[in-house]
């Protein structure tokens, strides 16, 4: 039997790393960026094309390649950051391992383009599919540019499992943002397809975060400065009062890298413990500088999870720097937030060897939900007009419209329910009875009913929505004084997308200069008065519905809108509005379960019960 093990050849061997460095366009877009910082370039300009599919460019002004070292950048494990074993531990590149160039030439049509600071002449390679197709000298600026064309070229594996162009942009400004967050030293352009997404000047690290969030974010963020032996922590986080109910802007970066880490999540979280509502995360982006000596980014190709040394330290220094700033914040609003420190310059160990916690000074007693203008005892203005509205909807009711819609979904309903229509004429529903601000109890027929209100709500809004849809325009309550919001960018497109549906839906919103919506009109039986909370919670609802339950467009508004418009646990009702749910929610085609699947009622019987009292 002959010999049957052979070394692979390049192309497949770099085809293969490929596989694991660059998952889809984003991934390239991540590397290449992280190239040109290394580079030590002061601007980087990125230009993308269908998302990457068809183009990704980064053109830099760092210090650019000589000839041969243009010609290795595409070999495997080919890398000028470090030289020997010992420096990995001391890595404060992005890029260490070698293979990004050779894996993105192994799987696409690659164009670079490179010149050194002072060099007469520069060179261009074309390289594509691990082979060089040319090579020569080239006039070109000072710096690199790299274009990636039609990347999975050679895979169709993995070309066709990409996504919508939508959903790949995402991806790539998230990566663009992990990048540009903590550099603000360096000015950043993006544009796809003609568009420019962002443009970047140098600044400080708030600047930064507005240049990229909006100039909302200007009253919103609250400073962390912290330095101990082991960690400089330095950064924002967000007021309590903005939380976000999904796991928005949530930026870790060691050492300048973003990272993934739970364990710090937890810290942040935990610090914020009681300013938050229970079903909010906090938002924030945290600096953390560590002796590279005491972490491993090696432990993952794409580097987003790392290990650290002193990892319980770093726990409690952080979450102690976070409930400072949060006291102190209140104490004194106006801390000069534009002093950018050199903190990055502080000694890794202090001078007398021993590591302190910080000191935390909190107040007690603040509270960031209590506001000058309502205390906790006295309706605040907002429950004071949703109980306005609440009535405007029952008279609504009290005319023959409303009962005229119920009659005619009756006639639709399926033969199944039609029992509960006996049961409920039947039984006196006048008495029905709020639990707990959640539950509505009534009593039917044959035994005894539980609603869960929210959950019912959610239902009813769901159907009607849906239903909107297919009448084609629904009513809009206009506002009286115009709101504007300003969103982010990803938000923004996404908003642009959804504007013709909601449009239908009653939600009239024009566009109104850079990331900004005008707030004409929102649907006409909506409850919630904050036009701009109402907007900004439905594209969370949204966007959690596309990442966890990847829901069809109008299904994912339906629920979105359902979710941020329903009446919620907690909420007092009265008889009324108790018997319009029931109502309502008989009236529905699916009254057993939320649009969620959530269960909306429980029955007991008489039986049930005559049997628990051993009648
Ligand atoms: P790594 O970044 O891990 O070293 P890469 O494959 O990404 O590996 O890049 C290989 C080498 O090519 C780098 O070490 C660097 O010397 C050079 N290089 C890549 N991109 C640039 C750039 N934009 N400017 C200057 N040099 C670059
Ligand atoms: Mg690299």
């Amino acid at each position: 039997m002959p010999d049957i093990i052979q070394l692979l050849p390049d192309s497949v061997a770099n085809q293969i790393a490929a596989g694991e460095v660059v998952q889809r366009p984003a991934s390239a877009v991540k590397e290449l960026l992280e190239n040109a910082l290394d580079a030590g370039s002061s601007f980087i300009k990125l230009v993308v094309k269908d998302a990457g599919k068809t183009l990704i460019q980064i053109i830099d002004n760092g210090c650019g390649m000589s000839e041969t070292d243009a010609r290795m950048s595409f070999e495997r494990h080919a890398t000028s950051k470090i030289k020997k074993a010992e420096d990995l531990f001391a890595i404060r590149t992005m890029g260490f391992r070698g293979e990004a160039l050779a894996s993105i030439a192994a799987i696409a049509q690659v164009e670079l383009r490179t010149k050194r600071i002072g060099d007469e002449i520069g060179v261009k390679i074309d390289i594509e599919a691990s082979e060089i197709k040319s090579q020569e000298a080239f006039n070109c600026p000072e710096g690199t540019s790299i274009s990636v064309k039609n990347l999975f070229f050679n895979v169709p594996a993995r070309r066709n499992f990409l996504k919508s162009d939508t959903v790949e942009l995402r991806h790539i400004i998230e990566e663009f943002q992990r990048v540009a967050i903590p550099n603000p030293q360096i000015a950043f352009s993006f544009h796809h397809n003609n568009t420019e997404i962002f443009n970047l000047p140098i600044g400080n690290l708030k600047q930064r975060l507005m240049a990229v969030f909006g100039s909302s974010y200007n009253n919103r963020l609250i400073p962390v400065e912290e330095s101990t032996g082991i960690v400089v922590i330095k950064g924002y986080v967000v007021k309590p009062d903005f939380a976000k109910k999904t796991r928005g802007e949530q930026f870790f970066f060691l050492n300048k890298r973003f990272i993934k880490s739970s364990y710090l999540h937890h810290a942040v979280q935990s610090a914020f413990e009681q300013l938050l509502p229970s079903d909010s995360y906090a938002s924030y982006f945290l600096m953390l500088d560590v002796n590279p000596k005491s972490i491993d980014i090696n432990i993952h190709p794409t580097k987003t999870e790392v290990k650290f040394e002193d990892e319980k330290a770093i726990y409690a220094f952080l979450r102690s720097a976070i409930k400072k700033s949060l006291g102190q914040f209140n104490i004194a609003p106006s801390i000069d937030f534009n002093q950018e420190a050199h903190l990055y310059n502080m000694p890794v160990k202090p001078v007398d060897g021993v590591y302190k916690i910080p000191t935390i000074k909190v107040d007690p007693d603040y509270n960031p939900f209590n506001s000058s203008t309502a205390s906790s005892t006295q309706p605040t203005e907002r429950e004071m007009s949703n109980r306005a509205n609440w009535e405007k909807m029952y008279s609504r009711h009290s005319n023959n419209q409303l009962e005229f819609e119920i009659k005619k979904e009756e006639e639709n309903k399926e033969t199944v329910f039609t029992d509960w229509d006996n049961e409920l004429k039947e039984s006196n529903l006048k008495s029905s009875y709020q639990l707990h601000n959640k539950y509505i109890l009534s009593h039917i027929k044959t035994g005894f009913i539980i609603i869960d209100q929210q959950s019912a709500h959610e239902r009813i809004l769901y159907e009607r929505i849906l239903d909107n849809f297919e009448r084609n325009k629904s009513s809009s309550q206009q506002e009286l004084f115009p709101k504007t919001i300003e969103l982010s960018t990803t938000d923004f497109t996404l908003m642009k997308e959804l504007q013709s549906e909601l449009y239908l839906l009653g939600f009239e919103i024009n566009e109104f200069g850079k990331n900004t919506f005008v707030i004409h009109g929102v649907p006409a039986d909506t409850l919630e008065t904050d036009s701009v909370a109402l907007l900004e919670q439905l594209l969370e609802n949204y966007k959690l519905n596309l990442q966890e339950l990847k829901l069809e467009r109008r299904e994912n508004l339906a629920r979105s809108i359902a979710r941020s418009t329903s009446i919620k646990s907690g909420k007092v009702l009265t008889q009324e509005e108790m018997n319009l749910i029931i109502d309502e929610l008989f009236a529905c085609r699916m009254p057993y379960s939320s649009p969620n699947g959530k269960p909306t009622i429980t029955t007991f019987s008489s039986e049930e019960l005559d049997k628990r009292f051993k009648k």
